[in-house]
């Protein structure tokens, strides 16, 4: 297999106040997803995107890479967290405009963000690749019947994942994180944990 040039693919949020870089993307050093779960329907709800953010079956479109090839260039401190629960991932957006940005864990421990597709506006020239499996599909809304088949069985894409996460953090990429301070660990932004009521308003 002949393996796609790599691409810097621009970063943006709707309003054009928090920017970066996506560095060296190539399908291959990625996962591009589909996740129809509560949780991402959620936080999109959360951040009043659902029209133009989620897909006719409330699904978001991530794609799941190193926080390493991450780099903002523009509006730091602009970039807000969110957590649905106290366990939960953190959801990072760009406060300016509610645009959200990507998932990661809590902590920089497993160096994995996924982006949603949503900050990557411009034709990224397919350097995603094609969205290889769409998952939770038990959450979707509309018509799940149009969904389209998995291209690769979800049991199987999370191996892949769990095999490209083992290498990111082997080569050290939980230490080059732009959402975690390299020598503390603390966050970019402090998330803000939402309460019960929050959340319960957004199922
Ligand atoms: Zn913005
Ligand atoms: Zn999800």
């Amino acid at each position: 297999m002949s393996g796609a040039a790599p691409k810097d693919v621009a970063l943006q949020c709707r309003c054009g106040a928090v920017r970066g870089i996506a560095h060296g993307v190539t399908p291959e050093i990625g996962n591009h997803c589909v996740c129809y779960c509560d949780d991402c329907q959620a936080f999109i709800k959360f951040l009043g995107r659902t029209a133009d953010v989620l897909d006719a079956n409330g699904g978001t479109d991530i794609f799941q890479l190193s926080p390493a090839r991450i780099e903002f260039t523009a509006g730091r401190e602009r970039v807000a967290c969110v957590r649905l629960t106290p366990k939960g991932l953190a959801r990072w957006y760009a406060s300016c405009c509610n645009t959200p940005i990507g998932n990661t864990m809590a902590t920089p421990g497993v160096p994995f963000v996924g982006l949603v597709r949503a900050f990557a506006p411009e034709p990224t020239g397919n350097a995603f690749g094609p969205i290889r499996t769409r998952v939770f599909r038990q959450f979707a809304t509309g018509d799940r019947a149009a969904i389209p088949p998995n291209v690769q069985p979800q049991w199987r894409m999370l191996l892949r994942v769990l095999r490209l996460m083992l290498g990111w953090r082997l080569r050290g990429d939980h230490k080059r994180s732009p959402f975690f301070d390299a020598a503390t660990g603390a966050p970019l932004a402090a998330p803000r944990v939402l309460t019960t009521s929050e959340r319960e308003a957004l199922r």
